[in-house]
């Protein structure tokens, strides 16, 4: 019952396929098992079967576990939550990459807490490029029709690339629930689009990291780009 090497076989065999139909490498995309709300002997169950980076969403959650599972010194944390400034603590202290950056304050308070731990931090800015209002980050809905919006974007981007202990490794979008598979293409191949011009315009920045796709959609994802997945659904079941 808590033997995970065959739905992590699963998951990695469907990954694997869609980088193939798209002409990549099924090493170019990591695999991020999401384990928030199970409990610690999931994720050990997990590590056995393999897996080495774990998401989280809740920062007292994520301190918990990474306590709790210390001894096992290459296991990656993902904190792949939105962040309130004064939950930094424990994500400077414990994470090894943040998804979620959604806005400058929120970095500024993460370098800062990263000075007192003494600890750097691999970012990805969390970007809407689908207008859905229940979805956070920088809004980037309406280029290239609005071109302000991406210099605004631009500008937040320097600013944080700037900050000597974020590393930034790319991009992260969250796809809307229920949407059509086309929809979806459509979402995951803005962010790629955004990625291209973010490249273009800061050549230097060298994020091209694409953190998207979630058990429902990763394969679209992974078509249409991504080089991270944050799958938690397809290995953990259902969350109650
Ligand atoms: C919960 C969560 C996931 C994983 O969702 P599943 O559908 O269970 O794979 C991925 N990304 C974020 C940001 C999440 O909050």
């Amino acid at each position: 019952m808590n033997d995970k090497t065959e739905a992590v076989r699963a998951v990695r065999e469907r990954m694997a396929q869609a980088a193939e139909h798209s002409g990549r490498r099924a090493a170019d995309v990591e695999l991020v098992a999401v384990s928030k709300g199970k409990p610690v002997e999931e994720l050990n169950a997990a590590y056995v079967a393999g897996v080495r980076h774990f998401g989280e969403n809740r920062s007292a959650e994520l301190a918990e576990k990474a306590t709790a599972l210390a001894h096992l010194p290459d296991l990656q944390w993902h904190f792949i939550g939105h962040l309130q400034s004064r939950q930094v603590q424990d994500v400077a202290r414990h994470a090894h990459c943040f998804h979620a950056v959604d806005r400058i304050k929120i970095a500024e308070r993460m370098q800062q807490a990263l000075e007192e731990e003494g600890r750097e931090l691999a970012v990805y800015l969390q970007v809407n490029v689908s207008g859905e209002e229940s979805k956070g980050g920088f809004e980037c809905d309406a280029w290239p029709e609005e071109p302000a919006q991406l210099t605004a974007f631009f500008d937040a981007v320097r600013a944080i690339a700037a900050m000597p202990r974020l590393q930034v490794l790319g991009l992260m979008t969250m796809a809307p629930y229920n949407a059509t598979e086309n929809a979806l293409r459509t979402v995951f191949s803005r962010l790629h689009s955004l990625s291209e011009r973010l490249d273009a315009e800061l050549p230097g920045l060298d994020a091209r990291g694409l953190s998207m796709g979630m058990s429902g959609d990763f394969e679209i994802a992974i078509e249409e780009g991504s080089t991270l997945v944050r799958v938690g659904s397809a290995i953990f079941g259902a969350r109650g």
